[in-house]
């Protein structure tokens, strides 16, 4: 608990990734969890996945955009990745943070910034995810989606709900009634005890409740996560209530458990793989280690086995 703590204060700090960033350990320890640097990196990952006939969304890292033109370079970046990943004949479709849209410089730029990039998206026939980040933005991100997006977008934009905060089951309720398309994952962030379940048991349970709900009158949720028992709870509610694989679908995160995103596609499972690329990758490599600390002697053994010389 101390160590996650430690590792999402340390993913916080930008003096630290200025450091990390020029490290070549650190770069080889990222390459497990981001495709890499450039655009093109990013879809050729979605490329090979789409070999195994798993989808993917790609995402651009970087976050909390302090200023204009840092939100509009974003915007571009992401207009570029649009047509890339629809000349590559891989599914259109990105996950987006309103923050690094510009959303703490001025809710207008965001605004213009993200029906640039929804136009493109829905002329592509593709998708947006707006990615949710800490509570502080809960309340703002689905505000802004269902005031200014929901409508003139319908199908082609969606939000994120974390099962970690105590507020999700009234959100999920919202989100179906106005048939919003969402993503259900546990939550990423560190959380003060008055908004979200600090027992990770508490964090589990509220998982599976909203899970069901939004399998059971949801529209085409995405279940985010690597939870081996959750999904054979999804597998096992699907099969009892009826619903079809055609109604929803599992995600994880690249990188991570590649052997069961194989295994649920293979068992009929649409799977969705989120790709993170680009050159702010240190605050998303840090969330990942703290969500999984073991991770931290992998990606050093990793290291270790292939920096010894004739292996
Ligand atoms: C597609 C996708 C999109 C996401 N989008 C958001 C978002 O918008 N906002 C947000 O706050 N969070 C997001 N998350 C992160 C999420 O909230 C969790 O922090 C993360 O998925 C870990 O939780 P878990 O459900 O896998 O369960 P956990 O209980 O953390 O893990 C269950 C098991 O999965 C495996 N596992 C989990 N994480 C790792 C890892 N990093 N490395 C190796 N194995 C691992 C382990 O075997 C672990 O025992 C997203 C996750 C996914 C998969």
């Amino acid at each position: 608990m101390i160590l996650r703590q430690s590792l999402l204060w340390l993913s916080e700090r930008r003096g630290i990734f200025n450091f990390v960033r020029r490290n070549g350990i650190a770069r080889t320890f990222a390459s497990r969890f981001v495709a890499g640097e450039t655009v093109e990196t990013g879809v050729q990952a979605a490329k090979e996945l789409a070999q195994r006939d798993i989808t993917a969304s790609l995402d651009l890292l970087g976050e909390s955009v302090t200023a204009e033109d840092e939100a509009v370079a974003a915007r571009d970046l992401y207009l570029q990745i649009l047509d890339r990943m629809a000349a590559s004949g891989v599914e259109v479709n990105v996950s987006v943070k309103l923050t690094q849209m510009g959303l703490d410089v001025d809710e207008e730029l965001c605004d213009a910034n993200m029906v640039r990039i929804l136009d493109k998206t829905k002329a592509l026939g593709g998708f947006v995810r707006l990615d949710m980040e800490g509570s502080a933005y809960t309340q703002r991100t689905l505000d802004f989606y269902s005031t200014r997006l929901h409508e003139p977008y319908g199908a082609h934009c969606g939000v994120v709900i974390q099962s970690m905060l105590r507020r999700s089951e009234r959100d999920v309720e919202d989100l179906i009634a106005m048939r919003a398309r969402v993503r259900l994952c546990k939550g990423a962030y560190l959380e003060p005890p008055s908004v979200a379940f600090p027992e990770k048991a508490d964090v589990d349970r509220s998982y599976v409740r909203l899970m069901q709900r939004l399998l059971a009158a949801g529209n085409y949720p995405g279940l985010a996560t690597h939870d081996e028992t959750i999904i054979g709870r999804a597998r096992e509610f699907v099969g009892r209530e009826r619903i079809g694989n055609e109604r929803f679908e599992f995600q994880m995160l690249y990188g991570v458990r590649r052997d069961l995103q194989v295994r649920l596609r293979r068992a009929g499972h649409n799977v969705r793989v989120y790709i993170p690329f680009g050159t702010q990758w240190y605050p998303y490599l840090m969330r990942r280690l703290a969500e999984r600390p073991a991770n931290i002697a992998f990606l050093l053994g990793n290291v270790v086995r292939e920096s010894i010389p004739g292996r």
